[in-house]
């Protein structure tokens, strides 16, 4: 398994500051839609643990949301603290790798 595909090497806005960029070791690179990675948040606040079901309603998630700040927990993940005050989410290099949405990479399944 290539470890680096993990791993980000730069994680930061995007040149026109609309989208998260992440630069991955690997030399790939995801562009997130900053509102469908807050839509994305795992925290036992927006998923049943047990069910893994969604309890995130979108349309409580308005539209312009951004991350104000972001933080590496430990060597294996990111916290966003959002523009709606949510901090709880803790995102998994893994995870969000396999939310990159580009053209190699293709859609994520919902
Ligand atoms: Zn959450
Ligand atoms: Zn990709």
């Amino acid at each position: 398994m290539n470890e680096t595909r993990y791993k980000p090497a730069e994680v930061g806005p995007s040149d026109d500051g609309a989208r998260l960029r992440i630069a991955w070791q690997d030399g790939h690179e995801s562009l997130y839609d900053p509102r469908k990675l807050r839509l994305a948040c795992p925290c036992a606040g927006c998923v049943d643990e047990m069910t893994g079901e969604a309890i995130l309603v979108p349309s409580m998630v308005p539209d312009g949301i951004h991350p104000h700040s972001i933080q590496y927990v430990g060597r294996y993940a990111l916290q966003f603290v959002w523009s709606d005050g949510h901090s709880t989410g803790i995102f998994p290099f893994e995870y969000l790798r396999k939310l990159c949405g580009c053209a190699e990479c293709g859609e994520p399944s919902p």
